[in-house]
């Protein structure tokens, strides 16, 4: 099927034209000064990307679960204690690694829904006197749920508890998309995919690393060869890649650094969060009740909506493919059947919002959903609304 319509999962997300364009290139010699100019300003934008002036940015031909697996590995050593919290399917899967690579990971439960608890993190450090606990892992924002957790607040729990412990922080669906201070925050290890906010296919994983992280490295105890990132440091410093780099995706991360930098990143956020709003909007208009459980968790890159009891919401998802061509995503673990999932996250506008928002409403009104047709795409553009103020919203990277 030959088919234009934007797709609203919490990524891939929509490829802008000029970013497949960058993408799409003939064979370089990677050997060659060629690569250096093309690696060079990608590694710079991401760094903006991620508001540092002091990260090493390594980008490996991977996912977003390889950067997890890049991040613990080249920073711990067996047996080394984490702290994580587990409030959906991403942070929970991020703590089946760690468990997987024989870390002991203390683990503290919330209820999907909920964001990471600073105070009870803070807690715990503050118990932790003899420093055992190495890295608390935090995830940004849960794609499962549509969570954002204050990471702002996770830091002033490290610093309360007077502790060492690293901040490894899955940004993958964040960053690029919502507001993400790696100095400020005191980051030590940033993890982020291509096929997110970077509006790329999937096929990189990009990590921040922080100065203290990097001297982690060294005393490190975890195997890691193809995901060594002193290998790949290396190897960089010498304009190059310490195996063949996948040259098209590198091409097309340097293209979208340039075009989120060029929109401004406040820009982009405040897109976002606009989009994001609308779409809420929308969902209060049809009765349904988001996971997130407060509005200052709301996520501006993803929403999660619970659908009435005894519906399950996989029909809804797979009667919008098969009937209107739009894809959105489904619930995930515990929400698998509760839950459908509305992506907003990347090369998006509100017009193009409005058109899942529409199709979405079809889809429930099909499926014998209580929902008015137009309700929730009217209360979507009353949010949209310019007010004839001429501020052109027609920009989207
Ligand atoms: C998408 C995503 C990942 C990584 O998934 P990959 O499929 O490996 O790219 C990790 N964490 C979060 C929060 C995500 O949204």
């Amino acid at each position: 099927m030959s088919n234009q319509n934007p797709i609203f999962i919490p990524g891939p997300t929509n490829i802008p034209e000029a970013l497949r364009k960058a993408v799409d290139m003939p064979t370089i010699d990677h050997r060659s000064p060629l690569f250096a100019e093309i690696l060079g300003p990608a590694l710079c934008g991401v760094k903006k990307v991620l508001k540092s002036e002091q990260a090493e940015v390594i980008v490996f031909p991977a996912t977003g679960t390889g950067g997890w697996e890049a991040a613990i590995s080249n920073a711990l050593s067996p047996g080394d204690k984490v702290l994580a919290t587990r409030n959906g399917m991403f942070s929970h899967r991020w703590i089946d690694m760690c468990r997987r690579h024989g870390l002991d990971v203390i683990v503290i439960p919330r209820e999907w829904g909920e964001g990471i608890p600073a105070d009870r993190i803070e807690e715990i450090l503050a118990a932790d006197g003899s420093h055992r606990i190495r890295a608390v892992l935090a995830t940004h924002n849960e794609t499962a749920t549509g969570v954002r957790s204050d990471i702002a607040a996770v830091r002033r729990a490290i610093d309360a508890a007077m502790h060492p412990a690293m901040l490894f922080v899955d940004g993958v669906s964040s960053i690029g998309s919502m507001d993400f201070r790696m100095d400020e925050w005191g980051v030590d290890i940033a993890v982020t995919g291509s096929q997110k906010g970077f509006m790329l296919p999937p096929g990189l994983a990009i990590l921040g690393i922080s100065p203290k992280a990097m001297q982690a490295m060294s005393e490190a105890g975890l195997p890691r060869t193809y995901f060594d990132i002193r290998d790949m440091a290396a190897a960089y410093a010498a304009g190059g890649f310490p195996y063949t780099p996948p040259v098209g995706l590198l091409n097309g991360l340097r293209s979208a650094t340039e075009m989120l930098l060029a929109e401004g990143l406040e820009n982009v956020f405040e897109r976002h969060h606009r989009i994001a709003e609308g779409i809420r909007r929308a969902v209060g208009a049809w009765g349904l009740q988001l996971c997130a459980m407060r509005p200052e968790l709301y996520s501006d890159t993803v929403s999660a909506i619970r659908v009435p009891d005894g519906f399950d919401a996989n029909r809804l998802v797979a009667h919008a493919l098969n009937a209107y061509g739009v894809s959105f995503g489904t619930g995930l673990g515990e929400l698998a059947g509760k839950a459908f999932r509305i992506g907003h996250l990347g090369s998006l506008t509100e017009t193009m919002a409005l058109s899942g928002i529409a199709a979405a409403e079809m889809v429930m009104a099909d499926l014998g959903l209580p929902v008015r047709l137009g309700s929730g795409v009217a209360a979507a553009q009353e949010h949209y609304l310019c007010g004839g103020t001429g501020n052109s919203r027609q920009k989207a990277a």
